[in-house]
């Protein structure tokens, strides 16, 4: 009989976490031809989700728990569930209810079908603010556009990996981890299928702002080199520009008498240009940060405590 891990990452989650565990619960319910574990992982949570997680796992032979040692973020979170999941599929999905269990028949399907991955793409979302689902849009495209592999449009976590795929995650070591990236640099047959992302169930999102833009960063900078060039670009677009001032100045010098004037060129100059000098190094700065994370060697995370894992 094959097994299926559903791995599911949980940051003061509280408020759902019962609920998710018991859809998930009647998902397996009616899939008797598998064997199932839940890998939930608790990613330093502050509230009572370590309790609840606690309490489920004693009642349920199939959930699994893990918590951390403080809040790692959600990839490491999601990263963790892959390292200790051992079915011969591994599904993720988020705590919320967002991502609803059902669409995993589907992926399920697919997977026997033959492919690899089966990732969840959003037709559309509920209950996300305009300014989430206009920059959600945007980064999607942006980040397909400069990555050197393709990644999916309008596609998160929500999907399932067959093993071969959870191997090569597994080995993969890099701290600045954005998953859904390295899924696809991975390989082997993908598709899709389509869902639409429901309202969260409760509580409220735990990606503020500055969770975003790490998460934007991470992603672009760990798929792609094009900011650094981008730099270049700009750095001889802006030569370009002095030439031609340089000659002009040159010019009013020695063949007019106009030659006090300007100085608002040249402060509008030294502005730019200190502008574009500081971009280009805080570019640098960004990918040569990131190296020192790697070099440092740390482990990813910090597992405090394991539970549900030696009985099965
Ligand atoms: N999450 C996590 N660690 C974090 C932030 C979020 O494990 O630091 C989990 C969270 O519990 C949820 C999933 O990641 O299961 C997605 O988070 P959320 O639903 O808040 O994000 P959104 O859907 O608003 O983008
Ligand atoms: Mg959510």
């Amino acid at each position: 009989m094959k097994t299926i891990s559903i791995v599911v990452p949980c940051y003061n989650e509280e408020d759902v976490i019962e609920v998710t565990a018991k859809r998930l619960l009647d998902f397996i319910e009616q899939h008797k031809k598998f064997k199932f574990e839940i890998i939930f992982i608790n990613d330093g949570s502050s509230d009572h989700t370590e309790e609840k997680l606690s309490t489920l796992c004693d009642i349920h032979q199939v959930i699994k728990t893990a918590s951390f040692s403080r809040n790692f973020g959600h990839q490491i979170a999601v990263s963790a569930g892959i390292d200790l999941a051992s079915g011969d599929a591994v599904v993720l999905i988020d705590a919320d209810l967002q991502d609803p269990p059902e669409v995993i028949d589907q992926m399920i399907d697919k997977w026997l079908e033959g492919y690899d991955v089966v990732y969840g793409t959003r037709t559309d979302r509920h209950g996300e603010s305009k300014f989430k689902l206009l920059t959600a849009k945007y980064f999607y495209r942006t980040l397909n556009k400069l990555s050197e592999v393709p990644i999916p449009l309008d596609t998160g976590d929500f999907r399932l990996m067959d093993k071969k795929v959870v191997e090569q995650l597994k080995n993969m070591p890099e701290k600045s981890r954005f998953v859904r990236g390295m899924v696809s640099w991975v390989g082997f047959r993908q598709t899709s299928v389509n869902y639409r992302r429901s309202e969260r169930f409760a509580g409220e999102s735990k990606y503020p702002l500055r969770k975003m833009i790490k998460f934007a960063f991470d992603g672009i900078l760990s798929f792609s080199k094009k900011p650094l060039q981008l730099s270049i670009l700009f750095g001889f677009a802006c030569s370009f520009i002095a030439l031609i001032g340089i000659v002009y100045s040159v010019y009013i010098r020695l063949m007019t008498n106009e030659w006090v004037e300007g100085w608002a060129t040249i402060f509008i100059a030294i502005l730019f240009l200190g502008g574009v000098q500081l971009i280009s190094i805080g570019i640098l700065g960004e990918y040569v940060g990131r190296i020192y994370d790697e070099t440092k060697n740390r482990p990813m995370y910090i597992l405090a405590k394991k539970n549900g894992f030696e009985n099965k």
